[in-house]
């Protein structure tokens, strides 16, 4: 294992990536040790994510590793790799686009999986995803690149899909718009649960024929990031 530390692009993308773990645990997405975010290895080796043993707010840079497209963890963390590592190859592989993936087990989306419903989107946290499917061809962890490879067809050119009783996978173009994607999925899960549960006539949006407002521009994505982290030095102490 290559213990040289790691170039200054590199050591950026796995601050970044770090601060996008613990983002992602201040917006409801922690499950113990479970869940994970990934990078897309800029000199394409492989993905770098954390290692099994700590959860998402405990994430600093020296817990992630890289893993080689075969599975081998090829430098960083010596900790154990997440079994569902697949999850993140078999999507960058699907999607060129793609260079962040996560996939966690938050309350909403976990709940909203279980349903035969399909996310159309309360307000605007729902309209970066038109079509999400929920995948069901198997409700345990995924750990063979088969049925990696199957979530990832249905995750499609979606920004997230719904894993059934299990969680969700989002993923986005970068570490920054994959967080959001992953905040924004796990809203609009909550706040169409809530519109269903209110007894409020209710049959998804109304259309105006009108494109829809929603879009995550380059700006809008640096500046949700750049407040995200705001928040993340207050909630942790550090200003
Ligand atoms: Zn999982």
């Amino acid at each position: 294992m290559d213990t040289a530390a790691p170039a200054a692009d590199i050591a950026q993308g796995l601050e970044s990536l770090a601060r996008g773990y613990r983002i992602l645990a201040m917006n409801g997405h922690t499950e113990g040790t479970l869940g994970h975010l990934s990078w897309r290895d800029p000199e394409g080796r492989g993905l770098w994510m954390k290692c099994q043993e700590i959860g998402l707010d405990e994430v600093e840079p020296g817990d992630l590793h890289l893993i080689g497209w075969d599975g081998k963890v090829l430098d960083g963390s010596n900790g154990h790799r997440h079994s569902e590592w697949v999850i993140h190859s078999e999507t960058y592989k699907a999607r060129e686009d793609v260079h962040s993936v996560g996939h966690t087990h938050p309350t909403y989306a976990v709940l909203f999986s279980a349903t035969k419903e399909k996310l159309v989107g309360v307000g605007h946290n729902g309209s970066y995803f038109s079509d999400v499917k929920i995948f069901d061809k198997t409700l345990a962890l995924i750990r063979t690149d088969e049925d990696a490879a199957a979530m990832a067809a249905d995750l499609g050119d979606q920004w997230a899909v719904l894993l059934r009783n299990h969680g969700v996978t989002f993923c986005g173009t970068s570490i920054e718009h994959c967080v959001l994607m992953g905040i924004m999925v796990e809203k609009a899960c909550y706040e169409q649960l809530f519109m269903k549960s209110s007894g409020y006539e209710w049959s998804g949006k109304i259309r105006t024929g009108l494109k829809d407002e929603a879009s995550l521009y380059p700006r809008l994505i640096t500046n949700l990031w750049n407040y995200h982290n705001r928040k993340l030095d207050r909630f942790e102490g550090r200003r």
